[in-house]
């Protein structure tokens, strides 16, 4: 295993002194929020800790799985925290409405692996080289020697299977197949995961990629694809935003296309991004960033006010050029 870092150690102390934590993620959570959310929040409970799991949104139906014992909840008030401790969020920001429930503490710590993020803790452990923040909170926990439960080592499993696509980005490395096969020996049910997570679709979110494979388009000589949501989209197929997770996979997949884009309609002049890239030299995190958002080098997002005509001009013009700067 590779050995956390000082400031992990750090982190660790400051836990070890409180005695009522809060633990929050970013708004949407994906199974690698969720995961790291509910492993640290279990974890720090098998300490005598008095512990929060907050997010402004609810677990999606399929990652509902993780949460056996119903911890992972909406924000509430007049709470005073020792320690508030965000995992997977990139930014402040990203907390959403669960920023306004935490004001009262004393220490904000905050663990996460997107290169982008803006460094917003009292303390940040920032490791952008680790595949997922699943990966973190495991080092935490093994650092800590608290106990890896089978009920944890699930958690840990989903976050760092939905995060690195299945093991697939190139994000994966020899310590993430040895941190998830600790987790499988420590009881990780990798059958019971994968069929809750990736062979449990709901017919909403097929009849939505029916649409999607009618309705997605090439340019670029097909290196790029792209693809809008609309509101009408979700209300002829029954789809939630839940069933949206993983849909830009499938027109990432497509062997000429170096970047995959998803836009979504949000509100009237409000347009959310989603990009993927798999060209090494194309980094989305930097685009993304141009739009106030970011992400990872291969996969990143943004929220963008204007026109949706306009942002889908912006934003391809800007892909384009990327393309053409590395052919
Ligand atoms: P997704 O496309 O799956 O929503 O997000 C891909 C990656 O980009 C994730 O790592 C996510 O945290 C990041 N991301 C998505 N939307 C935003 C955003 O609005 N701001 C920032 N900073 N990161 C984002
Ligand atoms: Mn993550």
């Amino acid at each position: 295993m590779k050995e956390a870092p000082k400031t992990a150690l750090k982190i660790l102390e400051i836990i070890k002194g409180a005695s009522k934590v809060c633990v929050v993620g970013h708004i949407r959570p994906d199974g690698d929020c969720i995961g790291s959310q509910l492993a640290l929040t279990l974890a720090l409970e098998s300490q005598g800790m008095e512990v929060m799991c907050w997010n402004q949104d609810p677990a999606p139906a399929k990652l509902k799985f993780m949460d056996t014992k119903g911890r992972f909840q909406p924000p509430s008030s007049g709470h005073q925290f020792d320690l508030v401790i965000a995992v997977d969020a990139a930014s402040y920001d990203r907390l959403g409405e669960v920023a306004a429930f935490i004001q009262d503490r004393q220490k904000l710590i905050n663990i996460d692996h997107h290169p982008s993020n803006t460094r917003y803790g009292d303390i940040n452990w920032i490791a952008s080289a680790s595949a997922s923040s699943g990966e973190m909170v495991y080092q935490l926990i093994q650092a800590a020697k608290w106990p890896l439960t089978k009920e944890i080592a699930n958690c840990l499993f989903t976050a760092i299977s939905t995060d690195t696509g299945s093991f697939q980005y190139p994000s994966t490395s020899q310590a993430t197949f040895v941190t998830a096969g600790h987790l499988v020996e420590k009881g990780a049910n990798l059958g019971m995961i994968c069929d809750e997570v990736y062979q449990s679709y709901s017919l909403s979110r097929v009849r939505l990629l029916k649409r999607v494979y009618n309705q997605f388009k090439l340019t670029e000589n097909n290196q790029i694809a792209y693809l809008w949501l609309k509101k009408s989209d979700y209300a002829k197929t029954g789809a939630t935003r839940a069933d949206t997770e993983g849909l830009i996979d499938h027109i990432r997949a497509i062997e000429p296309v170096l970047v995959a884009c998803l836009f979504e309609e949000l509100e009237p002049g409000v347009t959310r991004i989603s990009l993927r890239s798999k060209h090494p030299q194309v980094d989305v995190d930097t685009i993304a960033r141009q739009f106030g958002g970011g992400g990872h080098k291969a996969a990143s997002g943004a929220r963008i006010e204007g026109k949706p005509m306009t942002v889908q001009r912006r934003l391809i013009t800007v892909l384009r050029k990327a393309i053409r700067n590395q052919l």
